[in-house]
């Protein structure tokens, strides 16, 4: 198991950590900051021990794996010293948080629950099931989304034992995917908007997103609308 120092703080970037296994370039240590890829996101890149780290996956047993540009110097047993590429990291915790914000959204609006998403630094997505297409509906609802931004709440992250998160209406659903040994849940909770079990990072407060802008609206067969934005 790799301890997940991003979880106890989204906003540490630097972090010394004992190798525990190495495969190749592939990397595993005793706990890391970085965000491995899932839920939709792009992982974390960055450094170890100045080598390129190109991306971050989950490995067996709750491991999280450092896929680096090269087979590393360093050996199992050894101290190495880790460094998260802050502002594309930040900026995928902004496009995270605005993706539960949407999603709280268009699902109080219009009943649409989400299909996929795909959060990246620059570029995001989100594909809703929705019956109807109609951009200017959408555009409000980001509108809405923004208004609330201007209000700064803030996102809440906790754990809660596994029978009274799933109490929680909305998450229900969610976590019902969770495997039963999983006893404690993460959630995640923008204040009086959205109620998640998540793994990913967040803002810890909705202003640090900026403001929510539209890129494209499409089509995704009959049933399918997908939203691509962006933050400024
Ligand atoms: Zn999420």
């Amino acid at each position: 198991m790799t301890k997940k120092l991003y979880w106890e703080d989204a906003y540490l970037s630097e972090f010394d950590a004992i190798v525990t296994q190495i495969e190749g370039p592939n990397v595993v240590l005793d706990q890391t900051c970085f965000n491995p890829q899932g839920g939709g996101l792009v992982s974390d890149t960055g450094h170890l021990n100045g080598i390129q780290v190109n991306e971050v996956h989950y490995g067996v047993d709750d491991t999280i794996m450092h896929v680096l540009a090269q087979e590393p110097p360093f050996k199992v047993g050894e101290q190495v010293h880790g460094v998260v590429d802050w502002l594309r990291r930040h900026r995928i915790m902004r496009m995270h948080t605005s993706a539960h914000l949407l999603s709280a959204i268009f699902h109080k609006e219009a009943a649409a629950l989400i299909t996929g998403n795909r959060i990246e630094p620059e570029h995001s997505r989100i594909d809703f099931s929705l019956a109807e297409f109609d951009r200017a509906r959408f555009e409000n609802y980001v509108h809405q989304a923004n208004a609330i931004i201007t209000e700064g709440r803030p996102v809440k992250t906790y754990f809660l034992p596994r029978e009274k998160a799933l109490q929680i209406p909305g998450i229900v659903k969610l976590a019902g995917a969770f495997p039963p040994e999983v006893k404690e849940l993460r959630i995640v909770e923008i204040e009086s908007i959205d109620i998640q079990a998540d793994g990913g990072p967040h803002v810890r407060e909705l202003r640090e997103i900026g403001e929510i802008t539209v890129e494209k609206l499409e089509n995704k067969g009959a049933q399918n609308r997908r939203l691509y934005y962006n933050i400024s």
